[in-house]
């Protein structure tokens, strides 16, 4: 049997056939002495294909000899694997990968380009709703999110054009954060601040997407990574936000598993 792992900065992926069934489970980067475990514990005797910027230090844990691949080539292949067996097919898209950090890519028939990225991603939502609101656990975030309130904190276009007629949408993000000290004493909670956090990400992520979806003259753009799990609002905001933009969002499902179906399926 074949075993596919993708070691991310913030989270472990892990991909393999049971009985043809797909199996995916997730460890955290930080404990890697328990994926190893789990390794070492069901699968013995198995092929490891890996991926990932940890690949190299996680292959240092088991004792079996490892296949290494390119993290964005596995990925993309991941990708194309969840598209054909969820009977979508597209030929050519953007693809963004919002993992620690965000990762975009031009993919055009089995084959992926690397056309930039930027360093606000997953890890940037974790790193200010701790700076800023004191919450650092994920699913604290998720859950607290939905019932802030973006109006104190982010400027919009309307804000600026108050009283005149914009030349573009005036529910536009004109500053992100850019209230704050328009208005100083506005009450502001930590929900406010964990929804303008995801606010910041997803139109940040969105923005570079849309970008290159031009560069490219695509206009379907694939959202994947584990910061959309559980994460109704960040997939609102990029999704509403690829739209207004004039392309066509997909957040694939299982998505964040690509790398380590994509190492899974190779060689
Ligand atoms: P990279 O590809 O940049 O090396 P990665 O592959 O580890 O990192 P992902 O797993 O795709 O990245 O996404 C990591 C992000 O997902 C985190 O920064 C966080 O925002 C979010 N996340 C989702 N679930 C969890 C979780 N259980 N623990 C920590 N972060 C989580
Ligand atoms: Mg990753």
């Amino acid at each position: 049997t074949r075993v596919g792992l993708d070691v991310g900065g913030t989270l472990i992926k892990i991909a393999y056939y049971n009985n043809e069934k797909l199996e995916l489970l997730k460890f955290p980067a930080v404990h890697m002495d328990a994926a190893a475990e789990w390794i070492q514990l069901h699968c013995a005797h198995a092929e490891i294909h890996m991926t990932g910027g940890r690949a190299e230090m996680f292959q240092k844990l088991i004792p079996h000899s490892v296949l290494i691949m390119n993290e964005f080539d596995a990925t993309c292949r991941g990708v194309l694997h969840l598209l054909s067996e969820s009977g979508q097919s597209v030929d050519s898209f953007i693809l963004t990968n919002v993992g620690t950090g965000t990762s975009i890519h031009y993919v055009s028939g089995k084959v992926q380009t690397r056309v930039g990225g930027t360093g606000v991603g997953g890890g940037t939502m974790m790193g200010l709703s701790t700076l800023l609101a004191g919450i650092s656990r994920f699913e604290d975030i998720v859950r607290l999110a939905p019932e802030g309130d973006r109006g104190n904190i982010d400027l919009k276009v309307s804000h600026i054009y108050e009283g005149s007629e914009p030349p573009i949408p005036g529910d536009l993000t004109a500053s992100n954060f850019g209230r704050v000290v328009q208005v100083p004493t506005a009450e502001r909670t930590a929900a406010d601040y964990v929804a303008s956090v995801i606010g910041l990400i997803g139109e940040t992520v969105t923005t570079a997407s849309i970008f290159a979806a031009a560069q490219y003259s695509v206009s379907n753009v694939i959202y994947i990574g584990s910061s959309f799990v559980d994460n109704a609002m960040l997939q609102e905001v990029v999704i509403d936000y690829t739209k207004l933009r004039g392309a066509q969002p997909l957040i694939l499902t299982n998505g964040e598993f690509s790398g380590a179906i994509g190492a899974l399926l190779a060689f």
